[in-house]
């Protein structure tokens, strides 16, 4: 008993599950190989860069090789055959060629060097080097046939360009494909054996095909670790700023408080300019989270350092101290303004309120100012001694209001006249 339409409907499901399967097999292939691409692209500019110091340093060891090679095979030996005679020469004239243009692309790299990198002319001159060297390999090879069956030139040069210069790995499959296309015809005319010529054009594939592989070996091995560099970096300066930062808030955290405000007194100290700090802490916050919960209260805190830092100069730095407990170190400022100032964050705050579940908070705080005058010297301790008295001076008197307190400063003794 048949059952087309049964049967027909499996196939049909069969091959849509396949073509699916395929789909996703694609795609996934697609996205793995641009997700290669923009790495490779992320780096390429200065691995060209790499590559132009390699170019010039190779050349200082590259030219006097040739040179050497050229003073070796330069002129007519005593029972030299045509053939020989025509090899020496040929071989000398390469080297001669070879040292010239590796000379004139090694002060290409040194100019290159010298001036602000520029990604397409940096991977065109360390092309340039790559080619140079595979192209000299293929050319001795090539004269070597009319004595030798032997690849060596080609083959040093296919596993130098590809240990040294760092290619993209598609212009290393050109690079070294387009090698060995013109290596394998070339060899025809200079090999005269059938059967060297074979076996010759055999060991230039694989010695290309060697060449290519160290390339993009080296390409992956040497982007991963500078990929790697990078995410370390990137992780490294994510977790200072972290290190600096109160998560809730977004202010800066005591501690790098207390640098940047040491920092500001050491400055002042040195302009002879005044410094002034506000201690700023919410009245009755107990309350608020008592009333409202836990979260409410991280809101109003949220509100408050949003306040407090839209109402500031983008130089003044802002801390969340603790609790809270928040600070002010307004540089290139004396008393009466820091006074003023704190007057009008009251009146901002205490005009607030936050939105929470359906309800408005409303809060206030208290303001302590403490200044250090132009020319005084003090220490971040007395400040803080200094903010804490007015704060708590506030408190007593009421609360949501602004005092003031004197910094405990010593005025520098006078020099001495020379
Ligand atoms: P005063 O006006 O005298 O300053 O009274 P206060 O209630 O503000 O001061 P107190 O020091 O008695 O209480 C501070 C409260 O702040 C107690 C603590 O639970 C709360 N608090 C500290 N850190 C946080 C926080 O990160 N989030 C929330 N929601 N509350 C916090
Ligand atoms: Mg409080
Ligand atoms: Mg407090």
């Amino acid at each position: 008993m048949s059952r087309p339409h049964a049967n027909g409907g499996s196939t049909d499901d069969g091959r849509a599950s396949g073509r699916s399967s395929l789909d996703v097999r694609l795609r996934a292939a697609r996205d793995w190989f641009a997700a290669r691409r923009a790495e490779n692209d992320s780096v390429a500019a200065a691995f060209s860069r790499d590559n132009l110091w390699r170019l010039r340093a190779g050349a200082l060891v590259l030219i006097p090789v040739s040179v050497v090679h050229v003073a070796l095979f330069a002129g007519a030996r005593s029972g030299d055959t045509d053939v020989q005679a025509r090899w020496r020469l040929s071989v000398a004239v390469a080297h001669a060629i070879m040292a010239v243009a590796i000379a004139a692309l090694a002060a290409l790299a040194h100019a290159r060097l010298r001036r602000a990198p520029n990604a397409a002319l940096d991977s065109a001159v360390s092309l340039a080097g790559a080619a140079l060297a595979l192209l000299f390999g293929c050319s001795v090879a090539v004269i070597d046939q009319w004595v030798t069956p032997s690849i060596t030139p080609l083959v040093i040069s296919s596993i130098g360009v590809g240990m040294i210069f760092l290619l993209r790995p598609m212009q290393a499959v050109a690079l070294f494909g387009l090698a060995s296309v013109g290596a394998i015809v070339a060899l025809g005319w200079t090999q005269s054996s059938p059967v060297l010529l074979l076996t010759t054009r055999v060991n230039v594939l694989t010695a290309v095909t060697v060449g290519a592989f160290l390339s993009m070996v080296l390409w992956r091995k040497d982007r991963a670790n500078v990929l790697l560099q990078r995410a370390l970096r990137e992780s490294h300066a994510e977790l200072e700023a972290l290190a600096r930062t109160d998560a809730l808030t977004g202010l800066v955290n005591r501690r790098e408080f207390d640098r940047l405000a040491s920092l500001e007194l050491s400055r002042a100290r040195r302009a002879a300019s005044a410094t002034a700090f506000i201690m700023v802490d919410l009245d009755l916050f107990k309350q608020i989270n008592d009333t409202y919960g836990h979260p409410a209260g991280d809101e109003v805190l949220r509100c408050c350092a949003r306040t407090l830092r839209e109402s500031v100069r983008e130089t003044d730095a802002i801390a969340r101290l603790g609790g809270e407990e928040m600070m002010i170190v307004l540089p290139n400022t004396a008393e009466p303004a820091a006074m003023q100032l704190a007057e009008r964050l009251r009146a901002t705050l205490a005009a607030s309120a936050v939105r929470w579940e359906g309800v408005t908070i409303s809060f206030t705080a208290s303001f302590g100012v403490a200044a250090v005058d132009a020319g005084a010297e003090a220490t971040i301790e007395q400040v803080y001694r200094a903010t804490d008295d007015a704060l708590y001076a506030a408190k007593e008197l009421g609360r949501d209001r602004v005092e003031r307190a004197t910094v405990a400063a010593a005025r520098p003794s006078a020099r001495p006249a020379a």
